[in-house]
Formats: C-alpha cells, structure tokens, sequence
C-alpha cells in the first residue's frame, strides 16, 4: 500500500497550485480528468502520439489527475499507464481475432433499454455510459464508441417498472459505465426506487470510483445513501497493488462505516498483473484496506481489449499459488465468464485426484499426496 502524505499531488507541476480542497474534492477529480492527447502530454513524455490519436479516435481515453498520479509516469509499461493509455493494439486485428463487441450478449438479453436480465434472480442496470477513466480492458468496450451520457429519469422508470413486474429478481446490479459518477440527486432516485421494491434484497454497485477517485467516498451525501438504503453492496475493480493507497483505506473506512460491503473483481491482463506474486500482494493489499477478493476473471473476448488476454492455465497457477499462502480471505473465486451469456464457470487446481471406493487420494497446497478414507 501506497501511503500518500502532505500535498503530494504537487510533484506533478501542472498541479503545483491546486489546493487540498480541490485535490480531495471528488467533482474536482472529474472536472478536472485528462482527456484528450494534449491533456496527457502534460504529465507523460512517454506517449506513442500517433498510436495515441488513431485509437482515441475511436476508444475514448479518460483519466482522473489522481489516478494518473499513481504511475510512474515516465514507464510506459507501468501497469496503470498501461490501464489507462492507448495502445494500438486496441484496434489491431491480429490481436483482436475472435474477440466481439458484446460477448455476453447485454444488448441482446434486454427486455428494457439499459437493463439486462440473463440470470432468474439478478438484472444489470446501466445506469450511465460515463466513467471518469476509460480502462482499456473494460469487459463494456462497446460503449466506448457512443457519446457519454448518463440515461434519463424517464429511461429509469421504465427499468423501474420491468423489475417491480418481475418478481423473481432479487438482486439489481447498477453499473455502467461508472454510476458513481452521477451526481448524488440522480444516484438516489435510482437506488430509493430499486430499494423501495420488496422482492429486491441485494443493490450491488459496481464502481471504479474507489480506485480513481476515492474522494467520492469523502462525500457526506453520498455516505448518507449508503447508510439510508442498507440494501447496498460496493463492488470495485482493483486491479494492481500499486492501485491501493492510504487515501483508498480512508476511503473504505467511510464506507464500511455505513454498513456497506466492500468487494473487489479483479481482470488477469496480460503485462499488468499476470503473475502470480502481483496478484499476492494485490490479495494482501485489498485485505490490510478490508475489502474481501471477490472475483478473479480471465480477460473477457471483448472487442478492443483481446491483446490482454492470458491462458486459464495462468489462472489456474495464480490460485495455486494463492492457496496454501494467502489465508482464504484472500483468496477469490477464479471465474470465465461464458461468451452469449451462458454464465460464469468457477474454476480450481485440481485437489481431488482420484476416489477409489471410498479411498480418496488429495494433493495438498504444497503437492503433497495424501490418502484419506471416508
Ligand atoms: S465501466 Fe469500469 S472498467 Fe469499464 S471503463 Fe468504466 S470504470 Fe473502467
């Protein structure tokens, strides 16, 4: 965990003169986020211009001054420049063959604009398509390539209506783009009209927010919903330790202050965390903060975010790794999601080696083989 003390910001020369209202003023991060290929070159002399523009021309690029403050800034292989910067393998067919726009079918599956319903008990309400950084690997790409807006009230009503009618829905899931990026008038509405349904027990937020920008959780207002509708879950995407700071522990703190869940889904991306002793330290990080690992997915068969996929082998030797060392805590659920929306498989090393009768034969955290009859 990175402890991040004083005026820190103030290392990076464009931000000299910015106050600690500001810095730690959630809508100053967004007012204020890197945007465009000039905004970048003001804090990275690293940047591939050409390959910079011909892929934002297409996938937007976004970055909160906070977040780009957590590189090293004059690494191009840093693992948050690599999130957040544009690589032209985004658009390059060599590294994008066989990977689809909307793999899991979200567009398909929706019986409501902006609302998904694959499984029985659990919808996904997209609430904006607005995010306040544009992660390259983002499973939702395709929303990339539309103008950002978050939906409107009357948009929400008709997602309201669908999943009063639908009783069999438990679980709404509200994500994006990054809800959390709504002011708190709008996130309200939509989380009071969900939380007032009966049949709904679980509002899980699915939101960025905590990794770039944990000043959102600073907000009082924001600390308020959560407290007021005790149906709500956070889940974040934290994907690399260097991601995890002091300003993060205090942000979470807030949250848990309010009763509200803290978990955290992480992507394995090739040349960002696709090893096995990143993804420790990602563990151990996420539990010393007290957010419980959640989900580890393989990367998805998303259009523009391909060239980041690894094996499921390599999946397989980070849970292993995993097991054995880190205290089940920490330890997530290795998951491939289906492509057309056939679900999520959990995968695990294989520990039960053979059952002969009522013989069965193990193999340890440590590949030691042990017999046992039951
Ligand atoms: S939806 Fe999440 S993962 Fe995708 S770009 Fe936005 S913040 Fe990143």
């Amino acid at each position: 965990m990175k402890i991040l003390e004083g005026e820190y910001w103030k290392e990076i020369p464009i931000y000299k003169d910015v106050k600690e209202e500001e810095w730690k003023n959630w809508k100053w991060q967004i007012q204020n986020r890197l945007k465009t290929l000039e905004d970048a070159k003001k804090i990275l002399n690293i940047i591939d211009e050409k390959s910079f523009k011909k892929v934002s021309e297409i996938y937007h690029f976004g970055t909160t001054p906070y977040y780009i403050f957590l590189a090293d800034r004059e690494n191009p292989d840093d693992p948050i420049v690599k999130q957040i910067i544009p690589d032209e393998k985004e658009i390059d067919e060599k590294y994008q063959e066989g990977a689809l726009l909307d793999p899991f079918l979200e567009d398909k599956k929706s019986p409501v604009e902006g609302l998904t319903h694959r499984y029985p008990d659990r919808v996904l309400f997209r609430a904006t398509n607005f995010c306040s950084v544009y992660c390259r690997h983002c499973m939702r790409k395709r929303m990339f390539l539309e103008d950002e807006r978050a939906r409107t009230k009357q948009e929400y009503d008709k997602m309201f209506e669908y999943i009063k009618n639908n009783k069999n829905i438990k679980e709404v899931l509200i994500s994006g783009g990054d809800p959390l990026t709504l002011p708190n008038t709008k996130l309200e509405y939509i989380v009071k009209n969900i939380y007032e349904i009966d049949h709904i027990d679980i509002i899980r937020i699915g939101s960025r927010e905590l990794v770039a920008n944990p000043f959102r959780f600073f907000d009082e207002e924001l600390l308020e919903i959560f407290d007021k509708y005790d149906k709500v879950w956070l889940v974040t995407h934290f994907n690399h330790p260097n991601e995890i700071t002091s300003e993060t522990k205090k942000a979470v703190k807030n949250i848990l202050s309010t009763g509200t869940p803290v978990l955290n889904q992480t992507v394995i991306l090739k040349g960002i965390n696709d090893d096995k002793h990143t993804i420790e330290n990602l563990m151990r990080d996420l539990l010393k903060v007290k957010i419980k690992p959640y989900y580890l997915f393989n990367c998805d068969p998303t259009k523009g975010v391909y060239h980041f996929k690894t094996s499921i082998e390599k999946g397989l030797e980070i849970m292993e790794h995993l097991r054995g060392r880190v205290s089940g805590l920490g330890n997530p659920t290795f998951a491939v999601d289906l492509i057309d929306g056939l679900g999520k498989v959990p995968l695990l090393p294989e520990y039960l080696l053979e059952k002969n009768e009522n013989l069965y034969t193990f193999k340890n955290y440590e590949g030691k083989i042990v017999k046992i009859k039951v």
